[in-house]
């Protein structure tokens, strides 16, 4: 996957300041972040997108929002944060190697955009 850029950030072949580097995940600050906390938790396997992902992909994708959870604590953001998932060009999605959004620290409007 020579040409995903955040293939490249966890070959740390392109910087980027991690927050959380595990055996299955790592945790970046987004680089144009939309609220005082915006990190991306990227799985190191590289999945396109969620509608790529399969049924052996479960216990990944649960890690994922358990990181979110666990990287919302420390930051104590338990009165208010999201985790987002955008899937496909409509839906916002630019880099296609999946990633959950990690958004809190502001006061956060419904529906999003
Ligand atoms: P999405 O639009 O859901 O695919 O999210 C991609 C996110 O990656 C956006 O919020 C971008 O700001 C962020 N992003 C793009 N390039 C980088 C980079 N080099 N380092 C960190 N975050 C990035
Ligand atoms: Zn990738």
């Amino acid at each position: 996957m020579d040409e995903c850029l955040f293939c490249n950030i966890i070959a740390k072949k392109i910087p980027a300041k991690f927050e959380y580097e595990g055996n299955s995940l790592v945790a970046i600050q987004d680089i144009n972040p939309k609220a005082p906390v915006h990190l991306l938790v990227i799985p190191r396997k590289h999945i396109s997108r969620l509608s790529q992902a399969e049924e052996a992909d479960a216990p990944l994708l649960g890690e994922m929002i358990l990181c979110g959870k666990r990287l919302a604590e420390e930051r104590n953001l338990e009165e208010g944060f999201r985790l987002i998932l955008n899937n496909g060009p409509k839906a916002g999605q630019s880099v296609f190697h999946i990633h959950l959004h990690l958004l809190g620290g502001r006061v956060m409007s419904w529906p999003p955009g």
